[in-house]
């Protein structure tokens, strides 16, 4: 099978300075695309601003003989950083949300700041750069954009609310993305990376942070921007050579009622919790369809006990 290359494409990677969009801008650029590395340059919590990460990957990407600009917005102004791809390269072809920044903070001493920075660099920005490149992906037939997500969205992490809260968003941004741009050939998917970085140089387990390469991600995200790879408006967890998708799935749950003429009691919610909550036969869901298609059988089951 033949190499899957990149060749004439242009892809923009957010936060490209460092850590994981460092390792995905090299990956893309080694595979024939033109990148724009984009990197506000600022500290992990989002103070202050340099040209030299962004510089320091284009430099290394040139140095290997290929294609790079550097791009020094803040994804907050997203346009800007999709204008710098369409003015360089005359196209762009690939999105992939990458900036981040932490400003952890046990829930009860999260300040407006806290939260409002750290959803304008995560949510928002992926909302401008993605919002800004859609009608151009839907023009040219074809595009693709990925969000970045983490475990801490997913299932939670002390000290991380702000931080959960904007990128459980970017799941449910990536969800309805992926729904309209389908049928042009845009999509949409979210990777859950975990990775050795600035990011979690103090968070990770010193054993595992040297496991954690940002360059066994790059591939997983390499390959679901491929113009062949058709997975679109799916969850992708991967770490350390390893990936996988994640899904909501459902219990088949219980009637809390026998007519549709009854009300529900909260002692009926209480007798039926365990079957409620029993998660030991699940359904996976896959569509808003399908999650009100089974909300129309039960009304169904309940209309037929009249
Ligand atoms: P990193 O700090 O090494 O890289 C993030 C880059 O984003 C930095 O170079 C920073 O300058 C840049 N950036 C910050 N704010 C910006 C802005 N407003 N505009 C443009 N660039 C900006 O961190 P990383 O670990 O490589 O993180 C990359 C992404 O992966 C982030 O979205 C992060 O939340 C996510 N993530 C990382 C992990 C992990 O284990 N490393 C886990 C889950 C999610």
């Amino acid at each position: 099978m033949a190499d899957l290359r990149f060749d004439d494409r242009v892809v923009v990677v957010t936060g490209a300075g460092a850590g994981l969009g460092r390792a995905y801008a090299l990956l893309f650029a080694s595979r024939g695309a033109k990148v724009v590395v984009n990197d506000l340059g600022g500290g992990r919590h989002g103070d202050g601003s340099s040209s030299k990460a962004a510089d320091g990957v284009v430099e290394e990407i040139r140095r290997n003989g290929g294609t790079a600009v550097a791009d020094y917005n803040s994804v907050v102004d997203g346009e800007k950083i999709i204008k710098t791809a369409v003015d360089n390269f005359g196209r762009v072809d690939v999105l992939i949300n990458n900036a981040g920044i932490l400003r952890d903070k046990s829930f009860a001493k999260i300040s407006d700041a806290d939260w409002d920075l750290v959803h304008a660099v995560h949510l928002k920005g992926s909302f401008k750069t993605t919002q800004a490149a859609f009608p151009i992906f839907k023009r040219q037939g074809y595009g693709r954009i990925i969000m970045t997500s983490s475990n801490s969205g997913l299932y939670g992490n002390f000290g991380q609310a702000n931080y959960s809260a904007a990128k459980m968003g970017l799941v449910g941004l990536a969800s309805t993305v992926a729904i309209e741009g389908a049928r042009s050939n845009v999509y949409c998917n979210v990777i859950v990376p975990t990775a050795a970085s600035r990011l979690t140089e103090d968070i990770l387990p010193p054993e595992l942070y040297t496991e954690l390469k940002p360059e066994l991600i790059a591939p997983v995200v390499a390959y679901l921007c491929h113009e062949s790879c058709q997975e679109n408006g799916s969850v992708i967890e991967s770490a350390a050579g390893w990936a996988g998708k994640c899904t909501v799935v459902r219990s088949n749950g219980s009637l809390l009622r026998t007519k549709i003429t009854d009300g529900v009691s909260i002692e009926a919610v209480r007798d039926k919790w365990e079957k409620i909550t029993d998660l030991s036969k699940v359904e996976r869901v896959n569509t808003i369809q399908e999650a009100t298609g089974a909300l129309m059988a039960s009304l169904e089951g309940l209309r037929s006990n009249q």
